[in-house]
C-alpha cells in the first residue's frame, strides 16, 4: 500500500515531480474508482473535490453489476464493515393496486451475484474516496477546480482552496465532476433530453414498515399516472422516499416542496400504509434530474466520466453503476495510454463507444418506463422465452453485448409497443383507489 496523502491544502509540489500522470475533478464514485485503479497501477494521480466528505448526495440504491468492480478494488470487506445493507432485488407497483411484481437478482439471466447494496451516499462516497487515498491517490478536499486549460502537451488546472489559488499540471484529465460537468459546460457540449425534464422531491424517514427477511431490502418503485415514487431501505431504521415528476407539474401546484411531498405520499395507499408509524428524519430535498448527455466524451487529453458524461433519469438506479463503470473504463484506457500515447485516439474512442452504448441501453429502458404500457407489461409477467430473467439482468446492470439478452429485450419492447395497440395485458389506471388516509399528513411531514 502506498503512502496515504489527504489534505485540504493546495499541493505545493507533487511528490512525483512537477506533472501528474492524471488529474481528476470530483471525488464521487466515478472519480474515486478511476483514482483507486490508476494509483494501484502505479500512476501518479491527484484528485480534487470541492466539498468536505461526508457530504449529502442522493443516489442510494446500487446495482449488482458494480460488485465486480468493488471486488477488483478490494472494497467488499470495507463496505460490509461500514454496515451498508445488502439489497437483493426490487419490486414494482402501479399506484392503482397493491399487487406488485418482485424480482430478485439471483434469478437474473446468468446472474453472478445475488445482491448489491443500499447506501447512505455521504458515507459510501467517503469510503470510496478514503480508499483511493489509501491506495496512493493524492486527495484534496475543499479544493475546487476553477479553470482548465488544455494544450497539446498537458492539462493545466487552476485550483481554489482556503481563499488562495494555485495551478497544477497533469498529462491527462478525467472530469468526474458530476452534474456540474466542468468540461461539458466549458465546451458547451452538454445536451439535455427535452422529454426528460424531471424533478425529484425526497427525504429520509424513520419507522417506515417493511417486510421481514430479504424482501425488506428491496427497492420499491411505484408508478403513478404522472409521477413515480421510490422507497429505498437504507438502514434497519431509515428509509429514503422520493417522488419524481415533470418539473412543470410541481411548479403548477404552487405548493412548497414539503407540502407537495406530504400530499403526494399521503395519496398513495401503498406508501401511506407503510408510513403509519413513520416520521421525517431529514429536511425535504429538491433536485432537478434533467437527463442530458455530452456530445463528446473525450478529447486529446481528457475524458468525461460518470454524471459529467451523462445522466439518464434515476428510475433504474443506474447512476452509480455507470459512474463506477466509466471510472473503471477510464482508468484502464489511461493506464495503457500513459505507456503508449499513440494509442490514445483509438482507446479514447473505444471508451466513448462503450459508455454511450451503456447510456443508450438505459435511455431506451427509461423511455419505455414513461409509457403506461411498460408497467402494464411488467406487472403481468409470463415466464415465456426467458423474458423476465433478461429484463431482470438489465435492471441489475448487465449491459453486456450478449445476443441472448439483446433479442429478449427486443421482444420485451415489442410487447410494450403491442400493448399500446392491443390489450395483451390488463390495462391499469395508475390512479390510486380512493381510501381513507391511513396516516395524517402531519405525521408524514413531522421531522423528529
Ligand atoms: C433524484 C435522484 C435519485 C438518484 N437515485 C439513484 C439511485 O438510486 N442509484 C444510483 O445508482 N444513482 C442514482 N442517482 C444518480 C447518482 O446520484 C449519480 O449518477 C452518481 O452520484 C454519479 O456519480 P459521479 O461520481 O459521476 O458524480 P457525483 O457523485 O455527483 O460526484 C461528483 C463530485 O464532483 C465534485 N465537483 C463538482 N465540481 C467540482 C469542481 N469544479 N472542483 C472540484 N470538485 C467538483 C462534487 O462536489 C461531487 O462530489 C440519482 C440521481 C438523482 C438526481
Amino acid at each position: 500500500m502506498k503512502t496515504r496523502f489527504r489534505s485540504k491544502e493546495l499541493p505545493a509540489s507533487s511528490g512525483f515531480g512537477d506533472i501528474y500522470d492524471v488529474a481528476i475533478i470530483g471525488g464521487g464514485p466515478a472519480g474515486s474508482t478511476a483514482a483507486t485503479l490508476l494509483a494501484r497501477a502505479g500512476r501518479s494521480v491527484i484528485i480534487f473535490e470541492r466539498e468536505k466528505f461526508p457530504r449529502f448526495h442522493i443516489g442510494e440504491s446500487l446495482l449488482p453489476f458494480s460488485m465486480k468492480a468493488f471486488t477488483r478494488m478490494d472494497l467488499h470487506e470495507k463496505i460490509l464493515r461500514a454496515g451498508f445493507m445488502k439489497k437483493f432485488g426490487g419490486e414494482m407497483f402501479g399506484s392503482c393496486s397493491e399487487q406488485g411484481n418482485k424480482f430478485y437478482f439471483k434469478d437474473a439471466y446468468r446472474s453472478q451475484t445475488d445482491h448489491a447494496y443500499q447506501v447512505t451516499r455521504g458515507d459510501f462516497d467517503k469510503l470510496l474516496l478514503d480508499h483511493a487515498a489509501e491506495n496512493g491517490a493524492e486527495v484534496h478536499e475543499e479544493t475546487a477546480v476553477e479553470r482548465v486549460t488544455l494544450s497539446d502537451e498537458d492539462v493545466d488546472l487552476c485550483l481554489a482552496a482556503n481563499g488562495s489559488s494555485r495551478n497544477v499540471r497533469a498529462r491527462y484529465l478525467i472530469d468526474a465532476s458530476g452534474r456540474n460537468s466542468v468540461l461539458g459546460t466549458k465546451f458547451g457540449i452538454k445536451k439535455t433530453y427535452d422529454h426528460l425534464q424531471k424533478l425529484s422531491i425526497f427525504a429520509h424517514y424513520d419507522g417506515v414498515s417493511r417486510a421481514e427477511g430479504i424482501d425488506g431490502t428491496l427497492t420499491a418503485l411505484i408508478r403513478g399516472i404522472d409521477r413515480w415514487f421510490w422507497i429505498i431501505p437504507l438502514t434497519p431504521e431509515r428509509t429514503s422516499i422520493g417522488v419524481v415528476l415533470d418539473s412543470e407539474t410541481f411548479r403548477k401546484s404552487k405548493l412548497s416542496a414539503e407540502d407537495f411531498l406530504e400530499q403526494a405520499l399521503t395519496e398513495q395507499p401503498i406508501i401511506a400504509k407503510r408510513m403509519v408509524n413513520a416520521h421525517r428524519a431529514s429536511k425535504v430535498y429538491v433536485a432537478t434530474d434533467f437527463s442530458y448527455r455530452s456530445a463528446k466524451l473525450h478529447g486529446h487529453r481528457w475524458l468525461l466520466a460518470g454524471d459529467a458524461a451523462g445522466f439518464i433519469d434515476p428510475i433504474f438506479s443506474s447512476g452509480v453503476f455507470l459512474a463506477v463503470f466509466s471510472g473503471e473504463e477510464c482508468a484502464d484506457a489511461l493506464n495503457e495510454v500513459l505507456d503508449h500515447p499513440r494509442k490514445a485516439r483509438r482507446l479514447f474512442a473505444r471508451y466513448e463507444r462503450a459508455l454511450n452504448r451503456a447510456m443508450d441501453i438505459y435511455l431506451r429502458f427509461v423511455n419505455a418506463w414513461y409509457t403506461k404500457e411498460f408497467i402494464e407489461v411488467f406487472l403481468a409477467p409470463r415466464d415465456v422465452l426467458g423474458l423476465p430473467p433478461a429484463v431482470n439482468a438489465v435492471l441489475g446492470g448487465n449491459i453486456g453485448n450478449t445476443f441472448a439478452i439483446k433479442w429478449r429485450m427486443w421482444v420485451f419492447y415489442f410487447l410494450v409497443w403491442l400493448q399500446r395497440h392491443y390489450a395483451i395485458c390488463p390495462r391499469l389506471t395508475l390512479v390510486p383507489k380512493k381510501e381513507e388516509p391511513q396516516v395524517s399528513p402531519a405525521t408524514i411531514g413531522a421531522i423528529s
